[in-house]
């Protein structure tokens, strides 16, 4: 008998009619033998619906707040689901995060789970019970209710797999696995048969946003055999599991897009040391992510210094730039947030040379601008105008033939 977590996302329960028919796959899957526990988002829409109410009332409202409303979304699925088993004739159960004691930090709206109860989970197993749990959520020490930032339910579902010891943490969404790039960009994007923790990492972080980043570390460090599947048809979807499983010699995974880049400059800075320092610190210090950072000599002495962060963090970080000019001695300050980042990703990249250089070209080939690189072992980002967004990865996922099947 294995035990198997299922999560279902937004659109998989976005209706009655689809709360029934996971309710079906599920009872499939019981009368298999399994044991399950399945973990369910709230139904598509609701969390954004939820967040307008918030801000009609309150432009920013707090973080605590927040999260006693949108928690609300996934507890309405719960429910709905465990009333849709018990009428097939299944014995199910639902529970909240707090109920099943999923311990996070109490960093709301992106809180981090740090235990979890498994005696409850148990207990109802042993009974014969589905479990249904509320994804997204969960619950601070002081029993205050958190949520784990959006896509957190992926995360529940993993933590739940490895507190459990899992046999397969199985996510259903809308596509039926993981893709060469989002198929909504190039409709001839291939499905993978299995990718590396290593690779799903740096493509969730990169963009893919097919599974939430945390869910894949999560994953990745108690090894949690991880599968992306559709709930809408059958299929093996893709396996995300370690490299010395992965038997295929696939040279690159896919190309992930990044819409939610902004891009910052400050211009003529007196080229001493702490500069860098000068810059980021009170980035830091208001609690915003850098993500990449270049610095160019000019020959005068002075250094430009550019770095991205998220674009919603783009006007904070423009007036923290404002603030701290004169006192460095910059000559200006540019800002972009009209631009994107595009990446390769693959772990066959640590033996092939030339990958960049023909990225690079390929971009050139097509008049593509490019404003900043980074790399690292298993992949290659650029920064270019979003006008380019939908041209570059195209470019990208043709040039070295993802479209291939594989
Ligand atoms: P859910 O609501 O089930 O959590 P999400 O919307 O969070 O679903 O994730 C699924 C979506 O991720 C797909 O509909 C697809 O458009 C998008 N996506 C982006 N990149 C990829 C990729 N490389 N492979 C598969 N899907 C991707
Ligand atoms: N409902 C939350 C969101 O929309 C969590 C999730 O779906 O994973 O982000
Ligand atoms: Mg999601």
């Amino acid at each position: 008998m294995s035990l198997i977590v299922q999560k279902y996302g937004g659109t998989s329960v976005g209706s009655i009619e689809r709360i029934q028919a996971v309710a079906k796959r599920v009872s499939k899957c019981q009368a298999r033998g399994d044991k399950l526990i399945v973990v369910v988002s709230a139904m598509s829409g609701e969390t954004d619906r939820l967040l307008g109410l918030a801000k009609e009332v309150m432009p920013r409202p707090q973080g605590r707040e927040l999260d006693v409303l949108l928690s609300t979304g996934e507890q309405v699925t719960i429910a709905l689901l465990t009333m849709a088993l018990q009428s097939l004739g299944l014995q199910a159960r639902s529970f909240t995060g707090p109920q099943i004691s999923i311990v996070t930090d109490a960093a709301h709206n992106k809180a981090r789970i740090q235990r979890i109860d498994s005696q409850r989970v148990n207990d109802a197993l042993n009974a014969g019970e589905v479990v249904v749990v509320a994804g997204f959520q969960g619950v601070t020490e002081i029993g205050d209710i958190t949520t784990l930032g959006r896509g957190g339910s992926d995360t529940t579902a993993v933590a739940i797999a490895a507190a459990l010891n899992a046999d397969e943490c199985q996510i259903y969404t809308d596509v039926d696995g993981v893709y060469t790039t989002d198929p909504r960009i190039v409709p001839d994007a291939q499905r993978l048969n299995r990718v590396t923790y290593e690779e799903m990492l740096e493509m969730a972080s990169l963009g893919a946003k097919v599974l939430q980043i945390r869910s894949v570390e999560f994953a990745s460090k108690y090894q949690v055999a991880l599968r992306v599947l559709s709930s809408f048809e059958d299929g093996p979807g893709t396996l995300i599991s370690s490299e010395e499983i992965i038997m295929e010699d696939a040279l690159l995974s896919g190309v992930t897009l990044n819409r939610d880049e902004a891009k910052l400059t400050m211009l003529g800075v007196p080229d001493r040391p702490g500069v860098a320092s000068a810059i980021l610190g009170p980035v830091a210090d208001a609690n915003i992510e850098v993500d990449m950072i270049l610095q160019n000599m000019g020959a005068d002495g002075t250094t430009d210094f550019t770095f991205t962060v998220h674009r919603n963090d783009f006007e904070a970080v423009m007036s923290i730039l404002n603030a701290i000019a004169a006192e460095l001695g910059a000559r200006a300050i540019e800002g972009d947030n009209k631009i994107v980042k595009i990446s390769l990703v693959g772990v066959g990249m640590r033996s092939h040379a030339g990958i960049a250089s023909r990225m690079f070209r390929a971009l050139a080939t097509e008049g593509i601008n490019i404003q900043m690189i980074s790399t690292s072992e298993i992949k290659i980002s650029v920064v270019v105008d979003e006008k380019y967004s939908e041209l570059g990865v195209r470019t990208l996922h043709s040039e070295f033939q993802l479209e291939r099947p594989r």
